[in-house]
Protein backbone atom coordinates (compact mmCIF):
# COMPACT_ATOMS: atom_id res chain seq x y z
CA UNK A 1 0.00 0.00 0.00
CA UNK A 2 3.15 1.93 0.89
CA UNK A 3 4.45 2.11 -2.47
CA UNK A 4 1.21 2.71 -4.01
CA UNK A 5 0.78 6.13 -2.17
CA UNK A 6 4.46 7.23 -2.87
CA UNK A 7 4.19 6.44 -6.63
CA UNK A 8 1.52 9.25 -6.97
CA UNK A 9 3.66 12.43 -7.13
CA UNK A 10 5.81 10.95 -9.11
CA UNK A 11 2.77 10.94 -11.68
CA UNK A 12 2.00 13.54 -10.92
CA UNK A 13 4.65 16.18 -12.26
CA UNK A 14 5.39 14.30 -15.46
CA UNK A 15 1.59 15.54 -16.27
CA UNK A 16 2.03 19.01 -14.57
CA UNK A 17 5.08 19.43 -16.97
CA UNK A 18 2.94 18.55 -19.66
CA UNK A 19 -0.10 21.04 -19.08
CA UNK A 20 2.98 24.10 -19.18
CA UNK A 21 4.28 22.32 -22.50
CA UNK A 22 0.89 22.34 -24.12
CA UNK A 23 0.30 25.97 -22.75
CA UNK A 24 3.49 27.08 -24.90
CA UNK A 25 2.54 25.01 -27.84
CA UNK A 26 -0.56 26.89 -27.94
CA UNK A 27 1.58 30.31 -27.42
CA UNK A 28 3.47 29.22 -30.82
CA UNK A 29 -0.06 28.30 -32.54
CA UNK A 30 -1.39 31.55 -31.96
CA UNK A 31 1.63 33.61 -33.67
CA UNK A 32 2.01 31.07 -36.78
CA UNK A 33 -2.17 32.14 -36.90
CA UNK A 34 -0.83 35.73 -36.93
CA UNK A 35 1.78 35.00 -40.07
CA UNK A 36 -0.16 32.49 -41.76
CA UNK A 37 -4.12 33.46 -41.82
CA UNK A 38 -5.36 30.85 -44.38
CA UNK A 39 -3.38 28.31 -42.66
CA UNK A 40 -4.50 28.89 -39.34
CA UNK A 41 -8.48 28.77 -40.56
CA UNK A 42 -7.97 25.57 -42.19
CA UNK A 43 -6.14 23.94 -39.36
CA UNK A 44 -8.68 25.68 -36.83
CA UNK A 45 -11.47 23.44 -38.21
CA UNK A 46 -9.87 19.96 -37.54
CA UNK A 47 -9.54 18.28 -34.33
CA UNK A 48 -7.16 16.27 -35.67
CA UNK A 49 -4.00 16.61 -38.71
CA UNK A 50 -3.20 13.96 -41.01
CA UNK A 51 -0.62 13.51 -43.88
CA UNK A 52 -0.01 10.60 -45.89
CA UNK A 53 2.80 10.44 -48.33
CA UNK A 54 3.85 8.02 -50.81
CA UNK A 55 7.80 8.57 -50.92
CA UNK A 56 8.10 8.19 -54.66
CA UNK A 57 12.26 7.41 -54.44
CA UNK A 58 11.75 4.83 -51.41
CA UNK A 59 8.28 3.20 -52.60
CA UNK A 60 7.96 3.92 -48.79
CA UNK A 61 4.13 4.87 -47.48
CA UNK A 62 3.00 6.59 -44.29
CA UNK A 63 -0.27 8.09 -43.27
CA UNK A 64 -0.46 9.31 -39.94
CA UNK A 65 -1.70 11.99 -37.40
CA UNK A 66 1.03 14.34 -36.43
CA UNK A 67 -1.20 17.07 -34.75
CA UNK A 68 -3.93 15.95 -32.04
CA UNK A 69 -5.19 17.23 -28.64
CA UNK A 70 -3.41 20.55 -29.56
CA UNK A 71 -0.18 19.76 -29.98
CA UNK A 72 2.02 18.00 -32.67
CA UNK A 73 1.92 14.17 -32.21
CA UNK A 74 6.15 14.04 -31.67
CA UNK A 75 6.16 9.85 -32.81
CA UNK A 76 4.44 10.96 -36.00
CA UNK A 77 6.82 13.89 -36.70
CA UNK A 78 9.55 11.07 -36.46
CA UNK A 79 7.86 8.86 -39.15
CA UNK A 80 7.54 11.47 -41.06
CA UNK A 81 10.85 13.10 -40.76
CA UNK A 82 12.08 9.81 -41.82
CA UNK A 83 10.27 9.64 -44.71
CA UNK A 84 11.06 13.03 -45.77
CA UNK A 85 14.79 12.42 -45.38
CA UNK A 86 17.71 12.58 -48.11
CA UNK A 87 17.32 9.43 -49.54
CA UNK A 88 20.83 9.59 -51.43
CA UNK A 89 22.44 9.04 -48.10
CA UNK A 90 19.45 8.16 -45.81
CA UNK A 91 20.31 11.33 -43.45
CA UNK A 92 17.19 12.72 -41.55
CA UNK A 93 16.55 15.93 -40.37
CA UNK A 94 13.61 17.54 -38.35
CA UNK A 95 10.87 18.73 -41.02
CA UNK A 96 9.59 22.31 -39.75
CA UNK A 97 5.90 21.77 -38.66
CA UNK A 98 5.21 24.80 -40.74
CA UNK A 99 5.46 22.66 -43.46
CA UNK A 100 3.72 20.08 -42.66
CA UNK A 101 0.43 22.18 -41.46
CA UNK A 102 1.25 23.79 -45.37
CA UNK A 103 0.74 20.53 -47.07
CA UNK A 104 -2.13 19.89 -44.60
CA UNK A 105 -3.99 22.68 -45.94
CA UNK A 106 -2.90 21.74 -49.48
CA UNK A 107 -4.71 18.33 -49.37
CA UNK A 108 -7.57 20.04 -47.11
CA UNK A 109 -8.49 22.50 -49.90
CA UNK A 110 -8.21 20.12 -52.77
CA UNK A 111 -10.71 18.03 -50.68
CA UNK A 112 -7.97 14.54 -50.68
CA UNK A 113 -6.55 12.19 -48.65
CA UNK A 114 -4.51 10.16 -51.29
CA UNK A 115 -1.05 10.31 -50.30
CA UNK A 116 1.38 13.52 -51.42
CA UNK A 117 3.96 12.13 -53.90
CA UNK A 118 7.14 13.52 -52.74
CA UNK A 119 9.58 13.90 -55.31
CA UNK A 120 12.15 15.64 -52.51
CA UNK A 121 11.98 16.51 -48.69
CA UNK A 122 15.22 16.99 -46.63
CA UNK A 123 18.14 17.67 -48.45
CA UNK A 124 21.71 16.66 -46.95
CA UNK A 125 24.57 19.82 -47.45
CA UNK A 126 26.19 17.55 -49.41
CA UNK A 127 23.45 16.19 -51.63
CA UNK A 128 22.46 19.83 -52.30
CA UNK A 129 26.13 20.35 -53.42
CA UNK A 130 25.83 18.12 -55.68
CA UNK A 131 22.35 19.14 -57.11
CA UNK A 132 23.44 22.82 -57.70
CA UNK A 133 27.01 21.92 -59.08
CA UNK A 134 24.47 19.88 -61.86
CA UNK A 135 21.66 22.79 -62.15
CA UNK A 136 21.32 26.52 -61.87
CA UNK A 137 18.04 25.66 -60.57
CA UNK A 138 19.19 24.62 -57.26
CA UNK A 139 19.90 27.50 -54.80
CA UNK A 140 23.46 27.63 -52.62
CA UNK A 141 21.33 26.88 -49.99
CA UNK A 142 18.17 25.49 -50.62
CA UNK A 143 15.09 25.80 -48.18
CA UNK A 144 15.60 21.86 -48.67
CA UNK A 145 18.68 21.86 -46.66
CA UNK A 146 16.52 23.73 -43.22
CA UNK A 147 13.59 20.87 -43.55
CA UNK A 148 11.40 23.49 -44.97
CA UNK A 149 10.47 22.76 -48.60
CA UNK A 150 9.24 19.57 -50.65
CA UNK A 151 8.60 18.89 -53.84
CA UNK A 152 5.31 17.39 -54.27
CA UNK A 153 2.64 16.42 -56.88
CA UNK A 154 -0.91 15.31 -55.91
CA UNK A 155 -2.61 12.08 -57.26
CA UNK A 156 -5.84 12.59 -59.43
CA UNK A 157 -5.03 16.12 -59.30
CA UNK A 158 -3.84 18.17 -62.08
CA UNK A 159 -0.58 20.05 -61.37
CA UNK A 160 -1.97 23.49 -62.48
CA UNK A 161 -4.40 23.11 -59.57
CA UNK A 162 -2.28 21.95 -57.08
CA UNK A 163 -0.36 25.03 -58.21
CA UNK A 164 -2.84 27.31 -57.93
CA UNK A 165 -4.29 26.18 -54.42
CA UNK A 166 -0.04 26.69 -52.98
CA UNK A 167 -0.31 30.20 -54.26
CA UNK A 168 -3.46 31.16 -52.39
CA UNK A 169 -2.57 29.44 -48.86
CA UNK A 170 0.41 31.98 -49.34
CA UNK A 171 2.23 29.99 -46.91
CA UNK A 172 6.10 30.68 -48.17
CA UNK A 173 7.95 30.12 -51.62
CA UNK A 174 5.75 28.77 -54.38
CA UNK A 175 8.21 26.91 -57.85
CA UNK A 176 6.18 25.66 -60.93
CA UNK A 177 7.77 22.54 -62.33
CA UNK A 178 5.61 21.60 -65.28
CA UNK A 179 8.07 19.35 -67.26
CA UNK A 180 9.43 17.92 -64.16
CA UNK A 181 6.06 17.32 -63.21
CA UNK A 182 5.89 19.38 -59.35
CA UNK A 183 5.32 21.76 -57.24
CA UNK A 184 7.95 23.14 -55.04
CA UNK A 185 6.17 24.29 -51.67
CA UNK A 186 8.33 25.93 -48.75
CA UNK A 187 7.51 28.00 -45.75
CA UNK A 188 9.98 30.66 -46.29
CA UNK A 189 9.68 34.14 -47.63
CA UNK A 190 6.13 34.22 -50.14
CA UNK A 191 7.25 34.60 -53.47
CA UNK A 192 6.88 32.36 -57.11
CA UNK A 193 8.55 31.40 -59.68
CA UNK A 194 8.66 28.79 -62.51
CA UNK A 195 11.05 26.22 -63.47
CA UNK A 196 11.80 23.30 -65.82
ZN1 LIG B 1 12.19 22.12 -54.18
Amino acid sequence: MLSKFLRKPVDVAPRQDRRRFLSIGAGALACAAVARPALARSAALAPERSLAFYNLHTGESLKTVYWADGDYVSGSLSEINYLLRDFRNDEVKAIHPDLLDLLHAITDRLGTSKPIQLISGYRSPATNAMLHARSDGVAVHSLHMDGMASDIRIPGHDLRELHKVALSLRGGGVGYYPKSDFVHVDVGRVRRWTGA
